[in-house]
């Protein structure tokens, strides 16, 4: 198959080569030269600009920041220049309204169009092994899973457009907010006398067990290997938590919803953004507490 991808950059870049492997012809395209050029050596054919990427695909994949760009991008550049019946996949992380503008435009010119935000990190997208929630018609969605399953583990359809972006970020809305009740929770047992690890034994058998504790610890040397053995380098930026859980707020605020321990996780991946750390992986919120 023909796909265009653009926006090959931490995520981008290795999906993009999982597709290469699956025998597609990918079409690559991103502001970034150096981007390029390692797309380039994954087996991509590089272009210099998106109307010469998307000129006779049958897909177009992209993985850029933020809904401004996601909807600049296809506006001005991928609507009216892919060929008419193409598939768009954004697999973007973006507000549910964004999501749900960009796919009526395509929808209204002609094309199928899914959001498909993933979860997992780099080594995920690198290794083939990211979870797509993806949101659109059950025929677009039809047609996405083959490929987004070269690129994942997991494919799953979440609904209607915009669905994949709303399941997303209320995932991410409870990680933030467990992990730093996972973080608090270590804080307290330290400062009572319990032995960390054998706290660890105890509550990952027990009802506090949750996905924070057993596959991400932020102790170091305490349950798996996670960013904090390797002093919370890698992983999952505290930026782009916040991010998501901005997104979340933005979202819950639009209909109405009452997300107090949200509210909460988002000040705190704020004020710890601002202090200089948004490049550390999210489970260092442990340091602030
Ligand atoms: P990144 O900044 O590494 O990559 C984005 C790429 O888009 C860059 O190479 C940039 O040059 C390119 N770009 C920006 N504007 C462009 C434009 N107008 N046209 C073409 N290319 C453009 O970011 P990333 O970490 O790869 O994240 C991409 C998306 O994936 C974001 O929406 C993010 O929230 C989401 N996400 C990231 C992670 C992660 O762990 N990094 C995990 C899950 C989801």
């Amino acid at each position: 198959m023909k796909i265009a991808f653009i926006g090959l950059g931490n995520m981008g870049g290795g999906m993009a080569a999982n597709l290469v492997k699956a025998g597609h012809d990918v079409r690559a395209f991103d502001l970034s030269a150096e981007a390029l050029a390692r797309a380039q050596e994954n087996g991509c054919a590089a272009f210099a600009t998106v109307p010469e990427a998307v000129a006779g695909v049958d897909a177009v994949v992209s993985m850029l920041p933020n809904g401004a760009i996601v909807d600049a991008v296809y506006g001005a550049d991928v609507i009216g220049h892919a060929p008419e019946g193409a598939l768009f996949l954004d697999c973007s992380t973006i507000d549910v309204d964004t999501a749900r503008k960009v796919t009526t435009a395509a929808e209204a010119a002609g094309y199928a169009m899914v959001d498909a935000p993933v979860s997992g990190g780099i080594a995920a997208a690198n290794g083939g092994t990211l979870t797509f929630m993806v949101g659109g018609t059950d025929s677009a969605f039809v047609r996405a899973e083959p490929i987004l399953a070269a690129m994942g583990k997991a494919v799953i359809h979440a609904g209607t457009s915009g669905a994949g972006q709303a399941a997303k970020i209320c995932n991410n809305m409870l990680l933030g907010a467990s992990m730093i009740a996972t973080c608090e929770t270590f804080r307290l047992a330290e400062k009572l006398g319990l032995d960390l690890q054998t706290f660890y034994d105890i509550s990952s058998k027990a009802s506090g067990q949750n996905w924070s504790m057993t596959s991400y610890c932020p102790v170091p040397g305490v349950g798996p290997q996670s960013p904090a053995d390797n002093g919370y380098q890698g992983g999952f930026a505290a930026a782009l938590m916040l991010k998501d859980l901005k997104l979340a707020m933005e979202a819950a605020g639009s209909v109405d919803a009452e997300v107090p321990m949200g509210e909460k996780a988002a000040a705190l991946y704020e004020a710890f953004a601002q202090g200089g750390s948004g490049g550390m992986d999210f489970s260092a919120i442990i340091k602030t507490l």
